[in-house]
Formats: C-alpha cells, sequence, structure tokens
C-alpha cells in the first residue's frame, strides 16, 4: 500500500493515535506523483547509501527502499520509529532514532564501507533546514555526492541564487561548493497537516574540490560570521598591529565588515595574513 496518500497518512495516524507535532515540523507528503519527482533523478547504483533525515510516516522511505540497496533513515521522533518498523520492509532499512544534528555523519559513512558513495534525501524539518545543509556540507566527507532535499520555497529560492557577497557561511558553502538546481515546485495542499507555504525540491552536487580545501579556512570564516556586522579588524584571530600593517600594504579599509566584502576578497585577506 502506498503511504504517501492522504487515505493511508490517515489511516496510519489514527491507527496509532498520533497528531503530527508542529515543533518536529511534522508535514507528511500526501502526493505520489511528488515523491516520484524527488526520487526519480536521484541515479541510485548499487553501491549507493541512502541517507535519509526525517522518515516521519515513511512515504518518501518507501520509494526509496523500492530504488536502493540500503536505506539508513534517521529520526527524532520514536512515534514514528514505531510506525516505520510496522510498514516498511526493514531487510533494506536501518532506522536511527536520533537527532540529525547529533549524529556523527563520518562515523555513520564509514561503519558502511561496502558502500563507495552517499546520497542524502529528505524532506526537511523546515525549522532545521539551514543547520541540517551546514552540516552535511561541511562534514566534508567525500563520499557524498548529492543531497536532494525539500524545503520551504522562499530559502530554497535564496539558495540558488549566487550571492557575490558574504551573506552566510551555508550561502558561501553552497555557492563555492554545490553544483545546485530545482528539482520540482511542491504546493502546500501536498502534505497533510498543510503549512502555510509552498515548498521546493533541490538538488545539491557536491564538488570534489571542497574536500581539497584547507578547512581552516572555513573555520575563520564561520567564527569572523558570528560577528558579521563588527568591522574586520575586530574579528580576524591575528595581532591587530599586524593586520593594520598588511591592510595598509593590500588597501583594505580596517573598518570594513566582513558581510561588505565578495568571498574572494575574503579569501585574499586570509592568504594575505598567513604569509
Ligand atoms: N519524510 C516524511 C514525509 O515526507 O512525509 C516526513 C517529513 S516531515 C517534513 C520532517 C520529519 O523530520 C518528521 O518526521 C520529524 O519528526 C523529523 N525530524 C524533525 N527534526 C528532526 C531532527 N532533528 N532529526 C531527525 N529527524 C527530525
Amino acid at each position: 500500500m502506498i503511504i504517501a496518500t492522504k487515505k493511508e497518512t490517515f489511516r496510519i495516524l489514527k491507527e496509532n493515535n498520533l497528531i503530527a507535532k508542529k515543533g518536529y515540523g511534522q508535514n507528511f507528503l500526501i502526493n505520489y506523483d511528488t515523491i516520484k519527482k524527488i526520487t526519480s533523478g536521484l541515479n541510485i547504483k548499487g553501491e549507493t547509501l541512502v541517507i535519509e533525515i526525517g522518515p516521519g510516516l515513511g512515504a518518501l522511505t518507501q520509494e526509496l527502499l523500492n530504488i536502493s540497496n540500503k536505506v539508513i533513515a534517521i529520526e527524532i521522533d520514536k512515534n514514528m520509529v514505531e510506525v516505520l518498523k510496522q510498514n516498511l520492509d526493514m531487510n533494506k532499512l536501518e532506522i536511527i532514532n536520533e537527532d540529525f544534528l547529533k549524529v556523527d555523519l563520518n562515523k555513520l559513512i564509514d561503519d558502511n564501507k561496502e558502500y563507495r558513495e552517499v546520497i542524502i534525501v529528505s524532506n526537511l524539518p523546515y525549522y532545521i533546514t539551514s543547520d541540517i545543509l551546514e552540516k552535511i556540507i561541511s562534514t566534508g566527507n567525500e563520499k557524498i555526492t548529492k543531497i536532494v532535499a525539500m524545503m520551504q520555497k522562499e530559502v530554497g529560492k535564496k539558495f540558488i541564487k549566487k550571492e557575490d557577497k558574504i551573506e552566510s557561511f551555508l550561502k558561501v558553502l553552497i555557492d563555492n561548493y554545490c553544483d545546485a538546481k530545482v528539482i520540482t515546485h511542491v504546493s502546500k495542499n501536498d502534505f497533510e497537516p498543510r503549512p502555510n507555504v509552498d515548498s521546493i525540491v533541490l538538488e545539491f552536487n557536491l564538488v570534489k574540490d571542497l574536500y581539497n580545501l584547507d578547512m581552516s579556512y572555513f573555520d575563520i570564516l564561520k567564527d569572523c560570521l558570528k560577528n558579521r556586522r563588527k568591522s574586520i579588524i575586530n574579528t580576524l584571530p591575528y595581532d591587530k598591529e599586524y593586520v593594520l600593517e598588511k591592510f595598509v600594504k593590500m588597501d583594505v579599509k580596517p573598518t570594513v565588515r566582513i558581510e561588505e566584502l565578495t568571498i574572494l576578497e575574503f579569501k585574499n585577506i586570509l592568504e594575505e595574513l598567513s604569509k
């Protein structure tokens, strides 16, 4: 029985005495066509491990199991875990009852060494969309080749629009190290309960170069962005006098804010400071 229908979703919720938890962003997909669109371009092979974040009642998981050899589903809500065990083929499915943000992703991938590639799929819990994407991309695990994720339309639109200026750490990661494209638009009517806004599904193909980069550069950027409105001289983790000297040479105004710089300008400054 297909889970992604209104009838089946209501049946599962009723029989298990459950109501969707707003706090966990539980909006279940009830349109199988949308599931097909999300999964059709995944290009899953025999050696692909699929990780799903937030399987919920299993609407998407069910289809992922049809097209792959192994799915690891990470779900925070233990009530959902019980439902998944009842309704899905557990031979190819491993369920981890944990907050995705606390999962050691590198260890999980390492524990499944036999899979040469990892694809991450999710109808994301909207309240932590950015945290989840940032965690995956900055993990720096070269086996992760692709993320296919559904999110609020307005948020997704920002991710596919290339920015010159430094807006956020996640945006820098996406702009520089992902090839992002739209897979499909999803109406709010495709969910139960119905959210207030429409959604969008994006595919992020991770660029291999990401993993050859010196990650300390990202650490400094991340730290500086916590104080994005402060002047650069007050955010960089170097001796002020030394920085001022370099800035004169480079013709950089010490009062400029990180958010006013382009990623290239920021990179050049760090390179010069580390010489
Ligand atoms: N995949 C299902 C579907 O498409 O119908 C459910 C998607 S629903 C938008 C988001 C799911 O993520 C819920 O099942 C929720 O319990 C789960 N979730 C919320 N926060 C989570 C977290 N921090 N870690 C793992 N799962 C989480």
